[in-house]
């Protein structure tokens, strides 16, 4: 199997990436924030659960994103690799997933860290809300995200680290030409 995991803030181009990534590598590709949406949007108790949190653009608790996300996992046995996209987004998410990957005698093989400044983010989500209208992406609720990214997010990446699996590619510039870049990461693994 081939996991991988894509990692930056939101708004680095991860859902963009990974939609080439899945065509290329025919992996199947987890976004822990299309699955909330998804659960909103179909008005299940999971998505009753967390629609003010997501709102908010606060992070759902880990227990409800673990389960959430091993399910998803456990629904595709058939499965060549995983792309995890905007999970884990806390050290305790990523420990649960290397847990429940070495149960099935697998592993994380790497992590790609699409890097964006600040100021690039707050641009990109401005346009994409013109488009996209999702609530969190307005000034105040972006903001909030940003803050739980440098708050808890980013210590993810000191723990990918220590194992020497990432990879950090300039998430600037032209869609192609990242793509090609994390291609080459990914090759290298
Ligand atoms: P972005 O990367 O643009 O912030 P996502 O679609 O990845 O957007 O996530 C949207 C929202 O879903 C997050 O702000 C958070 O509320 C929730 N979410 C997604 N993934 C996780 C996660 N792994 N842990 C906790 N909350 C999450």
């Amino acid at each position: 199997m081939l996991n991988l995991v894509l990692f930056g803030p939101p708004g680095a181009g991860k859902g963009t990436q990974s939609a080439k990534l899945i065509e290329k590598y025919q992996l199947v590709h987890i976004s822990t924030g299309d699955l909330f949406r998804m659960h909103i949007s179909n008005d299940t108790e999971l998505g009753k659960r967390v629609k003010q949190i997501l709102a908010d653009g606060l992070l759902v608790p880990d227990s409800i994103t673990i389960d959430m996300l091993e399910e998803e996992v456990q629904k595709n046995p058939q499965a060549k690799g995983f792309i995890f996209d905007g999970f884990p987004r806390t050290v305790a998410q990523a420990e649960a997933l290397d847990a429940f990957l070495e149960g099935k005698s697998e592993k994380i093989n790497g992590v790609v860290q699409l890097d964006v400044n600040q100021d690039e983010i707050k641009h990109r989500i401005a346009e994409r809300q013109k488009i996209s209208g999702r609530a969190d992406d307005d000034a105040d609720k972006l903001l909030k995200r940003i803050d739980e990214y440098f708050s808890k997010t980013i210590h993810v990446l000191p723990y990918y680290e220590a194992q020497g699996k990432v990879t950090k590619v300039n998430g600037i510039g032209d869609i192609d030409e990242i793509f090609n870049n994390v291609c080459t990461a990914i090759d290298s693994l």
